[in-house]
């Protein structure tokens, strides 16, 4: 019976399943585990104030008012979501309807595609090229072809590290009769943003998040800025009261605590540098040039080596057989000491 209720379009969909792991050296999710607890008693502290049995900011209007004046924009340019996650679903509840179209590239960030879906939408995959940089042609093609309601770009790109040009996505942006949303989630690592253009062009959305960099993934914030007329249009599908108090407050402690962002994005940046230098010493191995917090790498037997980490209590991520992925393997930048263990079991596996 139920099966018969269902919405069409959610019959494909699988349960987003992620596996709880105790005990582990955790590289699989792009967090930053150089500030695990180091602002935990300044949140408590904060948190301590709070009083609970009321609803929260529903707009987030303090914390929105400290990003507006970060980036330079109006309060009235940003919206403060339960994750960047929950933003890309308003986006495509806003926007997309049933048929229509979404472009983006492939491999990126497979959130896209399932919320897409979820609203009746038709994802459009452009492949990156073979080295998994930007094909600036073939997305253009695309897009004449396809006209699609909704684009996708995400810069730095996840799973691969690679980026596209600011002039690449002001053409497309300026091209597109349509809304061009650019996913910033590794923005930190990387220094080069497009987040200035929300103020020039009425149809460009700038997501960002605390999960990454600021090391607040627990906390389930992130944000979006536009202009202020598709912010007008994206308020009227924002649920109430969609981003916990709790989760303000520790979003305005990380913002008024610039330094462990800055301190630890410095240092994950190094650890990149030095990850990369290690694993290109290793046969058999390809890794990927990367401006986020994390690497590709490119090996035989993916699967097997994927297992041999997590015996040995370290878990990745690893994308399956199928697709530009296969063989592929992501490592996020931990500490220097998780780096440090996961590089030595590469090298004792595989140059043996
Ligand atoms: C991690 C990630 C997000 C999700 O961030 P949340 O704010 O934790 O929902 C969005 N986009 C990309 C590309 C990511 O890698």
């Amino acid at each position: 019976m139920l099966d018969s209720l269902v919405k069409d379009n959610i019959k494909g969909l699988l349960p987003y399943k992620v596996k709880e792991y105790t005990d582990i050296i955790k590289l699989d999710a792009n967090e930053n585990n150089s500030a695990a607890y180091l602002l935990n008693e300044k949140l408590c502290e904060a948190i301590m104030g709070l009083e609970i049995n009321k609803y929260p900011d529903s707009d987030c209007t303090e914390l929105r008012n400290m990003l507006a004046k970060e980036l330079n924009l109006d309060a009235r340019q940003i919206m403060v979501g339960c994750g960047s996650d929950q933003l890309i679903s308003l986006i495509m509840s806003a926007f997309i309807g049933n048929g229509d179209k979404m472009l983006t590239h492939i491999p990126t960030f497979g959130i896209y595609k399932i919320a897409a879906q979820i609203e009746g939408g038709i994802t459009v995959e452009v492949p990156l090229n073979e080295d998994f940089s930007f094909d600036l042609s073939s997305f253009v093609e695309a897009m004449e072809r396809e006209k699609p309601k909704v684009i996708f770009l995400t810069n730095p790109n996840n799973p691969t590290g690679n980026v596209i040009p600011r002039e690449q996505i002001t053409k497309i942006v300026q091209l597109s009769k349509g809304i061009v949303v650019i996913d910033e989630a590794y923005y930190e690592f990387y220094g080069d943003s497009v987040i200035d253009l929300v103020d020039k062009y009425e149809n460009l959305v700038v997501l960002r998040t605390l999960s990454k960099a600021y090391g607040l993934a627990g906390a389930r914030v992130g944000y979006g800025a536009a202009s202020g007329q598709l912010m007008d249009i994206l308020y009227k599908v924002k649920p109430p009261y969609n981003v916990t108090s709790l989760s303000q407050v520790a979003a305005k402690v990380c913002l008024a605590n610039k330094k462990v962002l800055h301190d630890t994005v410095k240092e994950t940046i190094e650890e990149r540098g030095k990850m990369i230098n290690s694993l290109k010493e290793i046969p058999n191995l390809e890794v990927f040039e990367s401006h986020a917090n994390f690497v590709l790498c490119k090996l035989n037997d993916a699967k097997g080596v994927y297992d041999y980490l997590l015996n040995n209590r370290v878990l990745v991520r690893y994308f399956g057989e199928e697709g530009p992925l296969a063989n592929c393997l992501r490592i996020s930048i931990g500490t220097k000491d998780e780096n440090a263990q996961v590089v030595g079991l590469l090298k004792k596996l595989m140059s043996s």
